[in-house]
């Protein structure tokens, strides 16, 4: 008989939760808006409504091992069970995993197993398992919109790192004469190539066309040449980070996914054609950059974190 987890995705706009077998069916889910509190426990009990919806449903399977795998946006401590993200203001060192335990506890009398990743890291895991990846055993997943997040799956295994935010590849230098980045640091990749710095270089270069990442995208297709030329730069910064991680960790496959990826060729073709120029030492000179293909890979690498736990 196949096992189940419970699998939990916290993002700024939505939580996502499913209950999901061990070949990634996805038998049950819900999902949340994130609620706009200061109040912390306010941001949470929308998705302990959703748990306890889930558990109370015809797909849980009571009785067995009851094993949880938490994604959420970071930075989070995963040893800690924490989370801090950005863009939840509320939640600041908030005890995620305890609270998902409380819930579990009192709505189905069994003590959970709880893991926590970043989502950048269950990103990589859904691809690894389920996505772009299921045909290697080592990996590095990346997302690219507002941000840049990344995680690593490296024999099969996450990369969770000390604290649960390794490879966070938005926040390489590839340029150490460059601004201040918003973390402290200087010539960040995500400075100049998240959907939001994609933009703002284009309008710093006299662009007038829509409002966001995906207008550009539209125009560079188009053939706007100021459009393909901040792509251009932006993914000249990526591949920059990309290749300086790939020479770190001995990886040669990358999916990269994300709002900003979505736009397909016109982000990947400046992309492959820069990496060129920078992953030149033999071990990585196969890079291979791969298109996302799962749109819950968040969710499903939640689930297969909690298939993780042991
Ligand atoms: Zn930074």
């Amino acid at each position: 008989m196949s096992e189940q987890v419970l699998a939990i995705d916290i993002g700024g706009t939505k939580i996502a939760l499913a209950l999901v077998a061990d070949d990634g069916t996805v038998q049950a889910e819900t999902v949340r808006p994130t609620v706009r509190s200061p109040d912390p426990e306010a941001v949470f009990a929308p998705a302990a409504d959703g748990i306890r919806e889930l558990v109370a449903g015809p797909a849980f399977r009571a009785g067995g091992r009851l094993r949880v795998g938490v994604g959420s946006a970071g930075p989070i401590d995963a040893p800690a069970g924490t989370v801090s993200p950005v863009n939840i203001a509320a939640w600041r060192g908030f005890p995620v995993a305890e609270r998902v335990t409380t819930v579990l506890e009192a709505s189905t009398g069994t003590t959970p197993t709880v893991g926590l990743a970043g989502d950048g890291h269950c990103f990589a895991l859904g691809e690894h398992w389920l996505g772009a990846a299921r045909d290697v055993d080592t990996m590095v997943g990346l997302v690219l919109s507002t941000g840049v997040g990344g995680g690593a799956v490296l024999d099969n295994k996450l990369f969770a790192g000390r604290t649960g935010n390794a490879v966070h590849l938005g926040h390489i230098s590839v340029n150490a004469w460059g601004p201040r980045c918003v973390c402290g640091c200087h010539g960040c990749t995500e400075m100049y190539a998240r959907g939001p710095a994609l933009v703002a270089a284009a309008r710093e270069s006299g662009w007038t066309g829509g409002a966001d990442a995906q207008a550009l995208t539209a125009d560079a297709r188009a053939g706007h040449p100021i459009a393909l030329d901040v792509i251009d730069r932006g993914m000249r910064a990526l591949a920059a980070g990309i290749a300086s991680t790939a020479t770190q960790l001995d990886v040669s496959v990358f999916v990269l996914g994300g709002g900003v990826a979505k736009a397909g060729e016109v982000i990947f073709g400046p992309l492959r054609r820069h990496l060129a120029d920078f992953a030149v030492l033999d071990y990585v000179a196969d890079l291979e950059i791969r298109p996302a293909v799962l749109e819950n890979a968040g969710l499903l690498g939640a689930a297969a974190l909690g298939f993780s736990l042991t």
